[in-house]
């Protein structure tokens, strides 16, 4: 198993519950190692680069808008096959479909508002993280 690192975002609806404790709790003892964190508030800007590849889609406005609406939790963690481990933990995009225990099940309010954003792939990840992280901010 590959060690990797993935980028993840706690969103708007989960800071708002104040559930990052939570879900970080999850994150750790399904054995990823949270080795990058910061809470922020995202520009439009940043939001629309950062999910660009889904700009012609009809949720696109409505996602933008979501995840300027208040501080996120921008994060990167680390572990053998960490992006795929992280896509389970999370759970799938819909609630309503995710499997028990995970985050999105315990938490998410919506396909929208879904608590969590992990990278899909290794490219990604590597951009996500370079977006908003530098190097000496990541300590493993
Ligand atoms: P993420 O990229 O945030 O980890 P994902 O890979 O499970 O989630 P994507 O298909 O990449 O899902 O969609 C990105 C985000 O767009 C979703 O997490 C969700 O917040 C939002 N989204 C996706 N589909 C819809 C929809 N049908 N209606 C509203 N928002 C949606
Ligand atoms: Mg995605």
């Amino acid at each position: 198993m590959p060690m990797e690192r993935t980028f993840s975002i706690i969103k708007p609806d989960a800071t708002a519950r104040n559930l990052t404790g939570a879900i970080n709790a999850m994150i750790e003892q399904a054995g990823l190692r949270i080795v990058a964190q910061k809470r922020v508030r995202i520009t439009k800007d940043q939001a629309e680069a950062f999910y660009a590849v889904h700009k012609e889609r009809p949720f696109f406005r409505e996602l933008v808008d979501f995840m300027v609406s208040g501080p996120v939790v921008v994060q990167v963690l680390q572990g053998d096959n960490a992006i795929l481990r992280y896509r389970d933990i999370m759970g799938a995009t819909d609630p309503a479909k995710a499997a028990a225990g995970t985050i999105r099940k315990s938490h998410a309010k919506s396909i929208g508002e879904n608590s969590v954003h992990g990278s899909d792939a290794p490219e990604t990840a590597v951009k996500e993280i370079a977006q908003f992280f530098s190097e000496n901010e990541i300590v493993g």
